[in-house]
């Protein structure tokens, strides 16, 4: 992921009004349809104290929450300290000893009624994540769905945590593998899917016996808040989930204490590989579980042989959602030259047909704005070095308002350019040619991280082939969207430790116990 800065620069002339910005490459912005979006105060959901201990606790300050599209302030929520993260995790830890009792079935039940809840308030949770994140509605309760389906998934593994029996090599024992939960987890959340990224680690923690201490990003608490108050009405006892938010200023503070208290037994996080090395340091100290779902650079190849029309809806699948905002986003495109043209030429028209800019909220929108002014510099420069190298601009390439820049499309890329070598995190699309199946392989490995990695061929061999020798943990053949609870998701090299999802998942807030019974009677 991108890094993300602290302050958030507001854009004046955007609290007058926001215009309905214009398709992907039209001249400027359209004059039509002018309204103004703003999230009501008495929004069902809208919590803005901290959850700590099954109590609703103000800090000492509080911090502002602001709509990425027009830079107003939505809310002021309780900015924790470290006072407030300690009593956080002394509260899972008191809770820990009867959650871990509680059977499984009855953990089942709790997640299972959580996720009826999340279900039941799919539009007021997605409303939430559109003001507080800039992404489309329409995406918003995409990813609420996606959220719900691991309290699903993981009230449902959690009745399906076997351990073993062992043979034993000697007549006189028996050997046990149990598993059992490691204790309180820390968890450590981004603001690009502030709802999903909590439940699929919350899901599996508390489904293994787990509490919790979730930070939410500071650009996105009110999504984890208005879980606390959903997981408050499913009964979750106090103190097995609690939630700090925290500014900026206070989140190295806070993040000490959840990566260094003794009674903290794991951490998990997802974010940049940057944050990420930063929490492993400080875990280490106390040696404590660790998991790290960290960036990304997806290569997305597309090989002669591929069927242009899947490859260009992929392409567009995988680029733009979220703006380009998801760790898995396809970030190089690597296209072979025998199909090279057809496909340029072929997204550049889907893009302009497809794509529309202008707030969340408004139904029309495809493309939200970035999270912040940082971010949308950050493309910024990749386009203006890139040009600067050669590369020519066959779509956007500006920014329009504030955090709104325009899906872009580079073509004449060469692995020298900067959006190359690092995570865009936008909406930039930028195209390498290749020639051979060898080549595109070096290029796409060519880098410190492996997350998800995309293959378009109708070739079987190659599929098999390419999917195997890409360094990724993570291969969409021939499809740009994969996340769904049932599979794994997870990188290689410095995009993270350990999986989240799938029947591993639980695995990552569970030890395993080698239990002897010995001296018995043969
Ligand atoms: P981004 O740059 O995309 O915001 P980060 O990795 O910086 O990605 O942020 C992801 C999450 O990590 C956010 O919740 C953020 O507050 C948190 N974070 C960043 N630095 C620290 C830190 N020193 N301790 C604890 N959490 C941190």
């Amino acid at each position: 992921m991108s890094v993300v800065c602290a302050s958030h620069a507001r854009h004046p002339f955007l609290l007058l009004l926001l215009r309905r910005l214009p398709r992907v490459g039209s001249p400027g912005p359209s004059p039509a349809m002018r309204r103004s979006y703003s999230l009501d105060a008495s929004a069902p959901l809208l919590r803005t104290r901290a959850y700590v201990d099954g109590r609703w606790v103000s800090a000492a300050s509080a911090f502002p929450v602001l709509d990425p599209a027009t830079g107003q302030e939505i809310a002021r929520v309780s900015d924790c300290g470290p006072a407030e993260a300690k009593r956080a995790v002394d509260a899972a830890y008191r809770a820990s000893p009867s959650w871990k009792r509680a059977t499984a079935k009855e953990r089942s039940v709790l997640l299972r009624k959580w996720f009826d809840l999340l279900t039941r308030h799919k539009e007021d949770l997605a409303k939430l994540v559109t003001f507080e994140s800039g992404k489309p509605m329409k995406e918003s309760e995409s990813e609420i769905a996606y959220a719900a389906s691991f309290l699903e998934w993981f009230s449902e593994e959690a009745r399906r945590v076997y351990g073993d029996v062992v043979p034993s090599p000697l007549r006189d024992r028996k050997i046990f593998l149990l598993k059992q939960p490691v204790g309180v987890a820390s968890i450590i959340t981004p603001w690009n899917f502030p709802s999903a990224m909590i439940t699929r680690k919350v899901g599996a923690a508390l489904a293994a016996g787990c509490t919790v201490v979730v930070k939410p990003a500071e650009d996105t608490p009110l999504s984890a808040l208005a879980l606390a108050e959903l997981a408050e009405q499913a009964g979750i006892p106090a103190g097995v989930f609690n939630v700090v938010p925290c500014s900026r200023e206070k989140t190295p503070a806070v993040g000490q204490v959840l990566c260094t208290d003794p009674l903290v037994a794991k951490i998990s996080f997802t974010g940049s590989t940057a944050t990420g090395k930063v929490l492993l340091k400080m875990a280490a100290d106390t040696v404590k579980k660790a998991s790290m779902e960290l960036g990304g650079h997806a290569p997305f190849i597309v090989f002669d042989s591929a069927d242009v029309d899947r490859a260009v809806s992929g392409a567009m699948a995988s680029k733009f959602r979220n703006s380009g905002q998801a760790c898995v986003c396809s970030n190089r495109f690597l296209v072979q030259s025998g199909i090279y043209e057809r496909f340029v030429d072929k997204l550049g028209r889907a893009m302009d047909a497809e794509l529309r800019l202008g707030h969340g909220a408004d139904p029309g929108t495809t493309q939200g704005p970035l999270i912040n002014q940082r971010a949308a510099d950050k493309v910024l420069q990749q386009v203006s070095d890139a040009v600067s190298r050669g590369a020519t601009v066959l779509r956007g390439g500006k920014r329009l308002h504030g955090s709104f820049v325009e899906p872009t499309l580079l073509v004449d890329v060469t692995t020298d350019m900067l959006c190359t070598k690092e995570e865009t995190f936008g909406p930039l699309l930028p195209v390498i040619r290749f020639s051979t199946e060898e080549e595109a392989l070096t290029v796409a490995n060519d880098s410190n991280v492996g997350l998800a990695g995309y293959v378009y061929s109708q070739d079987v061999s190659q599929m098999w082939r390419v999917s195997e020798l890409l360094e990724v943990g993570i291969v969409g053949v021939n499809e740009g969207l994969l996340s769904t609870p049932e599979a794994a998701f997870g990188g290689v090299k410095e995009s993270g430790l350990g999986s989240e999802g799938s029947r591993y998942g639980i695995d990552e807030y569970l030890e395993l116990k080698y239990m002897c019974l010995g001296n018995l009677q043969p």
